[in-house]
């Protein structure tokens, strides 16, 4: 088992997520092609034909700086991804955590949204994991003397619109003043005291984000939450850590047949993930250029792009099933250009 910390000094720490298969996959007699041979591989074993229709499968293999099996929980997802990350924000430092994937493949699972909108329903993932940290943190003496206080602040992109989830999906006008500093103008920042403050913040969101949907998915996977905790210092922001559940990667299979709005959405959505892409690259590179206005999801998260104090974790997650296999083999390729070189 590799040392996280290690990588401590490393800006860019991108992981694969392995869920199980579910009952439905199971009912369907879908297929386990997902092996984890060690910590770092991830292969997929996918079945082909050669033109005598022999079968045969074909192997692929992809090396990260985290592979995790169906059996990881999200505790020990948490130490080799944002754990490393959470020492950061005390020290003035941008944190960023993302989680991508096709929808169904765990995202949320990962990230702690809550579905039914009871913080306790999120009390175990990302968000909890990284409040829990940031309070045992504020109570050392170490940081005693900063006088900081913790807000929570949680919004969703859709369309390239944002929304503020703890103002009633209130829509907000994002602003980049001469300075090149973007400001989300309005966006509710509430103090937090406790972790249970921070989750029921991640539980209203989570409620708000889904409410007056006909599925909870169908909206989910086609706008991205970012829930950020954020510290302060006698008034002024001190660190960041953003918490971004992305849109489901996916690409629609009948995008043809698919009506208009649809098909804007799905452009709107390549080109936010194209666009991250491109600026986390250019942070592992420190690139001078970070092309973060080709999204509203990178012009949002700029500040965390740019900077020396800049760090942040991918957790590509995917489906284990040979009906999942275009799927998962576009997310472990996308992963697999982020990585840091
Ligand atoms: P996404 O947010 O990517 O669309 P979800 O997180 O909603 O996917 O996961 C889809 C389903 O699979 C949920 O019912 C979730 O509980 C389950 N699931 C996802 N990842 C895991 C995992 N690692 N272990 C067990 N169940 C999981
Ligand atoms: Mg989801």
């Amino acid at each position: 088992v590799s040392n996280p910390e290690l990588r401590a000094d490393r800006r860019i720490c991108v992981c694969v997520r392995k869920r199980p298969l579910n009952q439905q996959e199971t009912s369907m007699q879908d297929l386990d092609i997902i092996t984890i041979p060690s910590d770092h591989v991830v292969m997929v074993h996918e079945s082909k034909q050669k033109v005598d229709l022999t079968r045969y499968l074909e192997n692929q293999t992809f090396c990260f700086d985290h592979a995790f099996d169906d059996t990881a929980s999200n505790e020990l997802v948490y130490k080799f991804t944002a754990q490393p990350l959470v020492e950061s924000i005390f020290r003035k430092g941008m944190a960023t955590c993302f989680a991508y994937g096709q929808t169904g493949s765990g995202k949320t699972h990962t990230m702690g949204g809550a579905l039914s909108g009871k913080a306790q329903n999120c009390s175990t993932g990302m968000y909890a994991l990284v409040a829990q940290d940031v309070f045992r943190k504020l109570k050392t003496s170490a940081y005693e003397q900063l006088d900081l206080k913790v807000y929570g602040a949680f919004f969703e992109i859709y369309g390239g619109k944002v929304y503020d989830l703890l103002n009633w999906k209130k829509q907000l006008q994002v602003l980049e003043d001469g300075h090149q500093q973007v400001q989300v103008v309005g966006l509710q920042e509430k103090e937090a005291c406790s972790v249970e403050d921070l989750l029921s913040l991640v539980a209203l969101g989570s409620s708000c984000r889904t409410s007056g949907q006909t599925s909870v998915n169908a909206h989910s996977s086609r706008s991205h939450a970012v829930f950020q905790i954020i510290l302060k210092s006698r008034g002024t922001l001190h660190g960041k850590f953003s918490l971004v559940d992305l849109a489901g990667n996916e690409r629609g299979a009948d995008t043809a047949k698919a009506n208009r709005k649809r098909q804007l959405e799905g452009a709107e959505i390549n080109k936010s993930l194209l666009a991250l892409k491109e600026c986390i690259r250019a942070l592992g590179q420190n690139k001078s250029h970070t092309p973060f206005r080709s999204s509203k999801l990178t012009q949002v998260l700029r500040d965390s792009f740019i900077g020396q104090n800049s760090s942040t974790c991918m957790i590509a997650t995917i489906s284990p099933g040979r009906s999942s296999c275009e799927n998962t083999l576009n997310t472990l390729r996308y992963a697999n250009r982020v990585k840091e070189l």
